[in-house]
């Protein structure tokens, strides 16, 4: 068991040292794809009813080609890979997968109802090195809607709590499906009473739009929003996400298609999970061309997107083309005292070494030693 804890914390400072390598590229250069979700096979082994990201028939996508698709999202510069499905553990060489993203250096990241998951399975994972897997858990026993639940799943969690070394999250959809809104802070407080992460996400419809909340699932967001204060992370920032739960839109400009690529079973190239259609280019013949021009088209859709980790990357890219106003909106004063919110550390540190275009000779130092210990052209 100590050995686990040893190699989870070695983990642990390698995972950060390379999403702050990831944060600090994107600073430096916008022709990039940030993150992609790929699709490793579209069927599932469940059928919750408000989904329509799956099917019970399809195969996998060949590995070769699944390999293919990773060699050329390397090649485009992406930093994070998200595989998605359908279910991930159906693809039987999803190790294999996860492997050769590392061996871009790319992070690595699973998405997966955790229906299929062993100890075996856990173990294979963290040779492969995989950096995170996310766990929908939607209600805390099975119902007609889904059967993604805290009773059916618990002995997973605490598989993963005991073997997992790489990061994992248990979300909750407020909205979703369950009848009572009170399971998904069950969800999440069984979560962090097991050292993972809990986060909560908000209902969509299937063009990833807002579906209001009630003042109870307002209530509830809060409460597990709570659980995990005080924990900061460069890449899980979101300053739009207030305004949504309140049911208020957002100014923003969505980089899909460019900063995001969502890369079907069939390899085409969509804006995102919600936006499949543009532009449907096949993956192996999208160019820096199409990165940039798809990037730079407004979205109507932006204002009361709810798709969170997209919505992530234009943080990021608001800092690179304006740091100083961009900081000064993610983090305005807070209500009750009137002083600005802190700048967590590794936001303020990237920031003023590496957005401003301006600086001293000093300043030009340390901004060459901050890129060569993170190894950034
Ligand atoms: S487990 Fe996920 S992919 Fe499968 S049906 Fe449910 S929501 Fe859809
Ligand atoms: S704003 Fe962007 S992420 Fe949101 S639904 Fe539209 S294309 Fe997708």
């Amino acid at each position: 068991m100590l050995s686990v804890r040893l190699r989870r914390a070695a983990k642990r400072w390698h995972r950060t040292y390379r999403e702050t390598r990831l944060v600090a590229r994107a600073l430096r250069s916008p022709n990039h794809p940030i993150l992609a979700h790929v699709v490793v096979t579209r069927r599932c082994n469940l059928a919750c009813t408000y989904c329509n990201e799956f099917d019970d028939f399809s195969k996998p996508v060949p590995t070769d080609e699944m390999m293919r698709r990773i060699d050329k999202l390397a090649a485009l510069g992406t930093t994070v890979i998200t595989l998605t499905g359908g279910e991930t553990l159906l693809h039987p060489d999803i190790e294999k997968i996860v492997a050769h993203i590392r061996h871009h250096s790319i992070v690595a990241f699973q998405v997966t109802n955790g229906y299929l998951l062993t100890i075996d399975k856990i173990k294979t994972l963290n040779r492969a090195g995989l950096d995170h897997m996310q766990i929908s858990v939607d209600n805390v026993k099975p119902d007609a809607v889904s059967k993604k639940s805290l009773k059916v799943l618990d002995q997973k969690l605490q598989w993963l709590a005991k073997y997992a070394e790489f990061r994992v999250s248990i979300h909750s959809v407020l909205g979703a499906c369950t009848k009572n809104d009170e399971d998904a802070l069950t969800v999440a407080r069984r979560a962090t009473e097991l050292g993972l992460i809990s986060t909560a996400g908000i209902v969509h419809d299937s063009a990833g739009q807002l579906k209001p909340l009630n003042a109870e699932q307002r209530k509830i967001i809060e409460q597990i929003e709570g659980l995990s204060r005080g924990r900061f992370s460069p890449v899980s920032h979101n300053p739009w996400r207030k305004n949504l739960i309140n049911g208020l839109p957002n100014e923003w400009d969505c980089g899909a298609g460019g900063r995001h690529l969502y890369i079907c079973e069939n390899g085409l190239v969509h804006w995102c999970m919600a936006q499949r259609g543009h532009p449907a280019i096949p993956l192996a013949q999208y160019t820096r061309e199409d990165l940039i021009r798809e990037a730079a088209i407004k979205k109507d859709c932006a204002p009361y997107c709810t798709v969170f980790c997209i919505q992530r990357l234009a943080v990021i890219d608001e800092v690179r083309a304006n740091p100083k106003q961009a900081l000064e909106r993610f983090f305005p004063p807070q209500e009750a005292e009137g002083k600005p919110a802190p700048i967590p550390f590794p936001i303020r540190a990237l920031s003023s070494l590496l957005a401003p275009k301006e600086g001293g000779s000093r300043k030009r130092v340390l901004e060459k030693a901050a890129l060569r210990i993170l190894k950034v052209d």
